[in-house]
């Protein structure tokens, strides 16, 4: 994953380029790094963990115009300071974001050829290939260009050469890479973030493309050196969305902001009336069967989303793990949609799920959060979540926002198989429009979740149990407590349980049951009578009254239709996730060895 940010300009470059890594830094902090240029020779200056141990060893006010830095997400060596970006071999430095896949190739056939490594990157790999090629071609573009020939895998290159102390190169295969203006100078970086202080305007480089960034012009060239003409976007967004606004932490800012954005993303597609419900969703009319591919949180929307979509649409749902699904066999055909789910619209995996449904014919919509963002620009439809930015790692409002499109889906689908008749519509519509105060209401009363978690925080494990739509909401809510507290935590359907994994519930382990189907709902309290019986220390989540001594804490939501329960549902399982995590002193925002979106396989 990681962050890469350069910066050419009239201004001093190391402050920007600093600030620019700040913002970078949900994307990776094992290690950090910069290069700059000062009187004719390239510096670097690198350091392991967490920017604010480079910044330690910095002169903000060095005379320095042109440089590049990186927050790196490890993925070819261990996180120490050789492994850091940047790195340089001969007259190049550069910094990367991706994987070279035939780096060991090149990596045998430049040792032949005298090169030696320091580092265990197939990034330094990258930059010797370059410099190779240099010798013969005496020329950068033609250098890059010839590269992206060679180069297998994922990249966003920044690059710089000591023969050229006044420009700064980038190239792009699959990995994300803008390149901003301003008037004081241009930027490259791996996302807006990094530039909104500084700029608004910015284009996005496609794969394959060449930037070649000077102080006061920025060129673009295809792979054979074309020229492109590019059109430069305008961010709309404040640079506010990127301050914690008085909250801790931005998990619990981000939490906070949900009630904003399920109104801002249900207002997009759904004015109150059913047909802009068919406006926007009558393309799925021809599709008899639905693939939804995602990884993480974003897979967990879609476990929500085949609940819905096969209950109240009748269509029959795949839910697969892309990482899972670019690699397997597909049973695919012209009456299948797939639907791809990504908050970033980066996700190496996901993308590649979606370039293969694209390569087989196969139709695709994607819901994104990013605009312009790749899965958004190659997929034949897009519905944009309006979650905003979202700075913590562990997703929480581009989680609800999906989760509301879903919800919308499904209404669409359920009025049109007649599922759902004319009376049962209008009091879904009813409830949406309550839904922000309802989030809001749920999200309040975090008192009493948080008076949970200082009750199960020093526990080694926690299981996660339901049925239906409330396992995929266990899936969710398991895995946002394990990443961000370290907890090991497992979901299961509750009636699975007992065939195996009951085996470990002793007396006081947490058991977090989730119950708000009605249909099911007896079903769940028989398994919590189970784990009981055994021990567990019960909490249960549900929107019925309970009348009898089932659980040790009970967490009552309101009650809702099915379509919208499970966006209430998840709430109170970010917070005690949050606290839990606080309890335990965790670095919340940025969880050990993870990072924001996932742009290597
Ligand atoms: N593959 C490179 C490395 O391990 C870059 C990883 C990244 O994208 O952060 O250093």
């Amino acid at each position: 994953m990681c962050g890469i940010i350069g910066y050419v300009g009239r201004e001093l470059c190391i402050p920007k380029i600093i600030h620019g890594l700040q913002s970078l830094e949900y994307r990776g902090y094992d290690s950090a790094g910069i290069a700059y240029i000062s009187k004719g020779k390239i510096k670097t200056i690198k350091e392991k963990g967490k920017i604010i141990n480079l910044e330690k060893l910095l002169n903000f006010d060095e005379e320095a115009y042109l440089g590049i830095g990186h927050t790196r997400w490890a993925t070819h060596g261990v996180a120490n300071k050789i492994n850091a970006h940047p790195h340089s071999v001969g007259k190049f430095t550069i910094v990367h974001n991706g994987i070279i896949e035939n780096y060991n190739e090149l990596k045998e056939e430049l040792i032949n050829k005298g090169y030696n490594f320091k580092s265990e990157t197939d990034t330094e790999i990258a930059c010797a290939k370059i410099d190779e090629i240099y010798k013969q071609e005496k020329d950068i573009l033609k250098t890059l260009s010839k590269a992206t020939k060679v180069f297998r895998g994922s990249y966003a290159l920044g690059i710089i050469c000591i023969d050229e102390p006044n420009s700064l190169y980038a190239i792009r295969n699959t990995s994300p890479l803008i390149v901003a203006k301003s008037n004081e100078g241009n930027f490259i970086a791996s996302d807006v973030p990094a530039i909104l202080k500084f700029t608004n305007k910015y284009f996005l480089l496609d794969d394959l493309e060449i930037a070649k960034i000077t102080m006061d012009k920025v060129t673009f060239y295809n792979q054979d050196l074309i020229p492109i003409d590019k059109n430069i976007n305008t961010f709309e967004g404040s640079v506010e969305v990127a301050l914690k606004n008085g909250y801790e932490h931005f998990m619990l800012k981000e939490i906070n902001e949900q009630d904003k954005v399920f109104k801002d993303t249900i207002n997009y597609y759904f004015d109150g009336t059913i047909d802009s419900l068919k406006k926007n969703f009558k393309f799925l009319d021809k599709y008899k069967k639905i693939d939804i591919v995602a990884c993480g949180s974003a897979y967990h929307t879609g476990c929500v989303g085949k609940y819905l979509i096969e209950n109240y649409g009748n269509i029959p749902v795949n839910v697969e793990v892309a990482s899972e699904y670019r690699y397997k066999k597909c049973f695919y055909d012209k009456d299948t949609l797939v639907i791809v789910v990504s908050q970033s619209g980066e996700t190496a995996d996901t993308l590649a799920a979606l370039k293969k449904a694209k390569n087989d014919k196969i139709d695709t919509l994607a819901i994104v959060n990013v605009i312009g963002s790749s899965i958004a620009r190659i997929a034949d439809k897009v519905i944009y979540i309006k979650a905003g930015c979202e700075i913590a790692v562990a997703t929480t409002k581009a989680y609800l926002a999906q989760l509301a499109i879903f919800s919308l889906i499904s209404i669409y689908l359920g009025y049109k198989s007649k599922e759902i008749k004319d009376e049962e519509l209008y009091k879904i519509f009813k409830e949406i429009k309550q839904m922000p105060k309802l989030i809001k209401n749920t999200i309040n009363n975090y008192e009493s979740y948080f008076a949970i978690a200082d009750k199960i925080y020093k526990n080694k494990q926690i299981f996660f149990i339901g049925r239906g739509i409330d396992y995929a909401t266990s899936l969710e809510a398991s895995l946002k407590l394990k990443e961000i507290s370290y907890i090991n935590s497992v979901a299961y359907q509750a009636g699975e349980l007992k065939h195996g994994t009951i085996s470990l519930i002793e007396k006081n382990t947490p058991v977090i049951a989730i119950a708000t189907d009605k249909n099911l709902f007896e079903k769940t309290i028989s398994n919590i009578k189970e784990v009981k019986a055994r021990g567990a220390y019960v909490i249960l989540i549900s929107n019925e009254v309970i009348k009898e001594q089932l659980c040790d804490e009970f967490i009552k939501i309101d009650d809702v239709h099915p379509i919208l329960e499970s966006i209430l549902t998840i709430i109170p399982l970010q917070l005690l996730a949050y606290k839990v995590a606080k309890n335990n002193k965790c670095d919340i925002d940025k969880p050990r060895n993870l990072a924001k979106s996932v742009t290597v396989e």
